[in-house]
């Protein structure tokens, strides 16, 4: 069969741009985290919109599903179909053009199929920040942040995509391409229709272009990395800090001691500056004349004088600064490198950061004797990723059978703190049915409605973010 899809989009995209045989697709249909992997009839690398609308179009007359695809950096198989193997997968990634940057209008307009870093290194070059950061920059592809309405450690000053999206550029399920650019920053005509667009996994369209809200590029960043004795510590200093550094705090990454060593498995020599329970990475920055290096020093030293910081390092350099953000970047690829894991990204309240990470540590060590918790993640925005690490040596189907009765009484933790069981990844293929199986009726009316309405044969990434049954 792959020869017969293979034939059908040949014509219209080049041979070059079809892969129909195991080696070549391999790469595609497996995930980043290579706890995922799926199977397709074919992979599609169209090189323009219109070659992404006449493959939608092809998809329509042959019943084949779409599965959207960027940088497969997503971390909840929304990307990687597991279901007939009657589904393609659309890469956007040779749609890979800067279209244009306006350093005046504070704009950046571009393909969908960009690498986020190539954004970033467009905008800097023109004077500009798009503050949109993660530590899958280099891979993931602004299509798909667009998609999964991706967070990363900016989010506390600048907001999640949704917020840094002007405009987007969609092919809708049928063929058509719905341009919603305008150049506007307050335009009230109606429905905000990107948003549905925002956050919906390919499920509704195919991203082919975006336009990008951009800032002042800060000349000045200060980062500092601090130890303190937990949690609720660390969350008295963040609401301290947001006050006393002007609210111009970028980033405030909470890290619990114990996931350092998986740093040490990137870094063997990684030279960690504070010996604590809990640790900060803290970034402070501004374009314009403010001394805010003697902000934060003079925040830090009040910190410290009221007991709330036992340790702190302001680095006195880039090439410092660099070296304290590896350790936070470290501790998720030795994550990666340990195997499979219970994997979360919950969000509480902030004021329950301390009691959800508490009565998660718990849990863990009642009911599942070996496993290793490691709670970190964006904490200024309630963020936690608290993940688990099986015992060593532990066999993988035992362990995934474990993880998945710890990732349940996790959720329901996180639903008595009335959280949200995906603060950024999104819900994908592996976190489908629990989302489904919580969500209220009404919301899911919603979500049925839209998908027909736009989607009315079901084709657009069936099976993720709702059941196959339910998506046409
Ligand atoms: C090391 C690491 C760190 C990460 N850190 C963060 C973080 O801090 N914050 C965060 O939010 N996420 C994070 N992620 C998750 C991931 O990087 C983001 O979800 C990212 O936005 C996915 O982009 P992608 O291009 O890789 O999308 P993919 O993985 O290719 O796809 C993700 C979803 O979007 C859909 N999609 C992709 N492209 C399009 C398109 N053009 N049109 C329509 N649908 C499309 C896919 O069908 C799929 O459902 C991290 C991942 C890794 C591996």
């Amino acid at each position: 069969m792959a020869r017969d899809v293979a034939a059908i989009f040949s014509e219209v995209l080049g041979p070059g741009a079809v892969i129909a045989e195991e080696a070549g697709m391999a790469g595609y249909l497996t995930d980043w985290s290579g706890d995922h992997r799926g199977i397709a009839a074919a992979v599609l690398r169209p090189g323009s919109i219109e070659q992404v609308s006449s493959v939608v179009q092809l998809c329509q007359q042959h019943g084949l599903a779409i599965v959207p695809q960027g940088g497969n950096t997503g971390l909840v198989a929304g990307g990687i179909d597991r279901q007939g193997g009657r589904a393609v997968v659309v890469s956007l990634e040779r749609m890979n053009r800067i279209r244009a940057v306006d350093p005046v209008d504070f704009i950046l307009r571009a393909d969908a199929g960009c690498t986020l870093q190539a954004i970033k290194d467009a905008s800097e070059a023109a004077d500009c920040l798009f503050p949109l950061a993660l530590g899958a920059q280099g891979s993931c592809r602004i299509g798909g942040n667009a998609a999964t309405n991706a967070g990363g450690v900016n989010v506390l000053r600048y907001g999640m995509a949704r917020d840094l999206i002007l405009g987007l550029e969609v092919v809708l399920p049928d063929g058509q391409v719905w341009n919603g650019f305008s150049g506007l920053r307050k335009d009230n005509r109606g429905y905000d229709l990107k948003q549905i667009f925002i956050g919906s996994e390919g499920t509704l369209g195919i991203v082919t272009g975006v336009e990008l809200k951009l800032f002042p590029r800060p000349t000045t960043v200060e980062t500092a990395y601090l130890g303190v004795a937990s949690f609720a510590d660390a969350m008295r200093l963040f609401a301290l800090a947001r006050r006393a550094c002007s609210d111009l705090m970028t980033a405030f990454e909470v890290i619990g001691a114990e996931c350092i060593d998986l740093a040490r498995l990137i870094h063997p020599d990684l030279h960690v500056p504070v010996e604590a329970p809990v640790h900060i990475l803290m970034e402070v920055s501004s374009s314009g004349p403010i001394d805010i290096r003697s902000m934060v020093e003079t925040f830090l030293a009040g910190a410290v004088e009221e007991g709330l910081v036992s340790d702190a390092v302001l680095a006195e350099s880039q090439s410092q600064a660099r070296a304290l953000w590896s350790i936070r970047e470290g501790l998720v690829e030795g994550q990666a490198r340990r195997g499979y894991h219970v994997r979360t990204d919950v969000s509480v309240p902030l004021s329950s950061i301390s009691p959800f990470v508490d009565e998660a540590r718990a849990i863990i060590a009642a009911d599942f004797a070996g496993w290793l918790p490691q709670a970190y993640g964006h904490a200024g925005d309630g963020n936690v990723h608290f993940n688990v690490l099986p015992p060593l040596g532990l066999d993988d189907a035992e362990a995934r059978a474990t993880g998945k009765s710890i990732e349940m009484a996790l959720f329901s933790l996180v639903d008595r703190f009335g959280g949200s069981i995906s603060a950024e990844h999104g819900i994908g293929r592996s976190k489908r049915d629990v989302f489904w199986a919580t969500a209220a009726p009404v919301h899911k009316r919603l979500m049925r409605s839209l998908k027909a309405a736009l989607d009315p044969q079901g084709l657009m990434n069936p099976g993720c973010l709702l059941p196959v049954e339910d998506a046409g």
